[in-house]
Order: structure tokens, then sequence, then C-alpha cells
């Protein structure tokens, strides 16, 4: 195993293994850290996804050791922590308590960590994040529902969370090259620096940071960052593939469950209701208040025809997030629609569905969990970011396509339906 991967959540993991296979990596995602054995010894690169985002700090960095073991018990060669490429996190975690514990397990000096996705508009200047040509703190993370985002600058906002000291490789640097950019980071952990920021606006730039990192044992970022690193690998005739995509070979109804309350998921939502297919919206604070609101919901499935994939969604906007979360609490609001959604895959599996769009990423978290799958194949890509994919595991063979929130056009659940043969 050339590259290991530790994702703090579902859909990043996809959008991660996706990155990869696309450069030419025989790519595996496994789901949680038990999973690592489950790989095919033929893996260059293997994805771990977990469920670790918003957890307690304490328990995503034991998730993350555990998960770290695993990878190192198959012999892994290079790590790559991947989180946000809008850096979602609260000043308690848990990207600089995980990278931290991290560098100390694999005893490296210092490590990037660099969330810029120039191809999803998310770009680095002087350590400030932007997304498209907002401000991080502008942009609809501001609003989200677990890790609202109100800080743009990212050495301040890791150094909020690290215990080591967080440095900054500006854009000249980068734009000098991987030896420059090298150079400074042994200059800064020669400083007692452990943990960079590392600006990014465009796709090259990744690619001489990904140079840079050659030799690193340990990079931290968003899946952007990892477009580099596969070159390491050819240049040095360590895998030699392109990569052959092919889609999952899965037949029957489909569905779609959205927990996400992103900008563009709101859009997706509206835009299907829209068009008139089957929906349902789930409400946290009915769900709350006694079960009838979920049995309403499963009647409601029970009673369709199927011609068409229906769409559940606790998805709402800001206004709407407010209000549950006043009377519920913020996690609470949250565990509660992700359980109801984790139920709602089991009934619609139950029911024969194979074909299953989730948007949001805790909510695609407990949606396979509940399924009880074990790994994910790669399959085309819906959307920059987005790919099908085909399960293995104890459950039924399912088509999955996990959307991060952010992702996708504006057509996106029609798209990814006529995506599949
Ligand atoms: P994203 O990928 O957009 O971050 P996630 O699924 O990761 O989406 O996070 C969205 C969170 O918001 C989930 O925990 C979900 O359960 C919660 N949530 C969904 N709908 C609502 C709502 N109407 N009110 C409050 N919280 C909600």
């Amino acid at each position: 195993m050339l590259l290991g991967a530790i994702a703090d959540d579902m859909t990043g993991a996809t959008d991660l293994a996706l990155m990869l296979s696309k450069s030419g990596m025989t790519t595996v995602q496994v789901i949680g850290a038990g999973s690592v054995s489950a790989a095919p010894p033929e893996a260059e690169a293997v994805v771990v996804a977990m469920k670790s985002r918003t957890n307690p700090p304490d328990e995503a960095v034991a998730m993350s050791l555990q998960a770290l073991a695993a990878l190192r018990d198959r012999g892994v060669e290079q790590v790559l922590f991947k989180y946000c490429s809008t850096f979602d996190s609260t000043d308690q975690g848990n990207i600089g308590p995980v990278a931290d514990a991290l560098l100390d397990a694999l005893d490296a000096p210092i490590a990037i960590a660099c969330p810029a996705f120039p191809d999803a508009a998310r770009t680095i200047f002087q350590g400030h994040l932007f997304v498209g040509d907002r401000l991080l703190s502008e942009s609809g993370m501001r609003d989200h529902p677990l890790t609202p985002m109100t800080d743009p600058d990212l050495v301040r906002v890791l150094g909020r969370q690290s215990m080591n000291s967080v440095g900054l490789v500006d854009l000249a640097t980068v734009r000098a090259g991987a030896d420059a950019i090298r150079d400074r980071l042994n200059e800064l952990a020669g400083m007692g620096v452990r943990l960079a920021i590392v600006d990014a606006v465009a796709n090259v730039d990744l690619r001489a940071i990904g140079e840079a990192c050659r030799d690193a044992v340990l990079i931290t970022g968003g899946s952007g960052v990892a477009m580099g690193l596969p070159e390491n690998f050819r240049r040095t005739g360590r895998i030699s593939a392109v990569g052959v995509v092919v889609p999952p070979d899965v037949r029957g109804p489909g569905a779609i469950l959205s927990g996400s309350c992103s900008q563009a998921t709101n859009g997706q939502v509206a835009r299907y209701r829209a068009a008139g297919f089957p929906a349902f919206q789930l409400d946290p604070v009915a769900l709350a208040d006694g079960p009838a609101h979920l049995s309403g919901c499963l009647d409601w499935l029970a009673g369709l025809d199927g011609s068409a994939p229906c769409l559940i969604h606790a998805t709402a906007a800001p206004g709407q997030v407010a209000t549950a979360q006043q009377r519920l609490g913020r996690n609470r609001a949250g565990e509660i629609v992700e359980q109801a959604m984790a139920r709602l895959a089991t009934a619609l599996v139950e029911q024969g569905v194979r074909r299953l769009v989730v948007a949001g990423g805790e909510t695609s978290g407990a949606v396979v969990d509940a399924l009880g799958v074990k790994a994910l194949r790669i399959g085309p890509e819906i959307a920059p970011g987005v790919p099908w994919t085909e399960t293995s595991g104890d459950g039924s063979r399912l088509a999955l396509a996990l959307k991060s929130g952010n992702f996708g056009g504006p057509d996106f659940f029609t798209e990814a339906f006529a995506a599949l043969p």
C-alpha cells in the first residue's frame, strides 16, 4: 500500500478516492478502521472513511489512530489525513487535535495543511480560504448546522485547535516550485513549527505541493492536495495504470436521502421538487416529538409506485435550521435527523431500492453505517468530487452516490440517475 488516507467523513473519503483513482492509482474506500483488512492486496491506495468530523476531539483522535494502526499493519508508506475543503471544524477540533496526534504517532517533523481545491472553487491565499470569490466566513459555510466557519484565516483557525505552532507557506514560495516549498517547510520545522497552511489557487500549485511532499510521511488537506501525490509514485515506476472506470452493475429502483443544509443542496432539493418528483420533508422538531412523523414518512414510502426515485429530505433553509436548533440544540437536531435517515435507508433497501443518492457528509456516514457497508468500489464521476460507487459488505449490493453538501450542480439528483446504465 503506497498511500493510506484517513478521511474524517464519508463523502470526503469518496471524493478523495475518486481523485486518486482518476490519477491511476488502484484505490479502495473502506468504512472504518475495522474494514482496512477488507481492502484487496492489489490496492495501491486505501481510503479509510470515518465519521469523526464532529465527534468530541478525543474520540476523533482515537478513531484516527486506530485507522493509522490498521494502515501500518498493511505496510502503508505515506499517510494523508483528509478533511473538508472548507476546513469544517470548530475551535475544539477536530483537524488540529487529529493532526497533532498523527504527527506524534508518525514522528513527523512537520506536515502541510492544505484544504485548497481550485476545481471546486476553494483557494487559499496568504493563509485565507476563499469559496469562489468570497472569504470562507462570507460563504454559506458561516451557516453550517454543525461546523459554522466564521474565520477565514486558517493559520489562526488551526492555531486555536492545535497544540503545535502553525506557520504559512505563501503563494510566492509555492510558485517558486517544489524545492522552494520543501526548503520553506524545513525552515519552519527548524523553528519548531509542525503544521503549515500552504497557499494554492490553481491546480499547478497543488501539483508543486504534491511533488514537494514526495518524502513526507504525513500530509494533511482536502482531496485537492492528493492531485499531485500519485505522480511521485508514477515517476519512480511504482504505479503505471491509467484508471479504468466501471459503472456499478446494480439494477433496481432509486431513492434520494438528503440531510445536507448547504446552499447547493437546498437548490438541488428545490429543483427536484419543482420537477414534480415524489418528495417528503422531515422536520427535526416533529421527529423529536414522537414516532408519528417518521411512521408517516414510512407510510408515505410504502404508498409510492416506485416509478421515479423519491426524495426524502431534512434539507431546509438557514432560518428553519436555526429554529430547530433553538428548540433541540445543535447536536441533538443533527442526531435526530441522522437517526431518521439511517432508519429510512434500511427501510428503502428492504423495499427493494438498490440505487441510492445521499446528500451530506454526516448524513452519508449515518446511512452507510446503518446499511452495514464495508467497502466501496469507485465508479464513474457524476459531478466534480462525486462518483457512483458499488458497495461490498454483508447486505445487498447497492449503487451509492454520496454527495458532500456543497457539491453538484442544480440538477444533480436527476443527473445522478441518468448517469447509470
Ligand atoms: P454537509 O455535507 O452539507 O455538511 P452533513 O450531512 O454533513 O451535510 O451535515 C448536515 C447536518 O445537519 C446533519 O447532522 C443533519 O442531520 C443536520 N440537519 C439536517 N437537516 C436539519 C434541519 N432541518 N435542522 C437542523 N439540523 C439539520
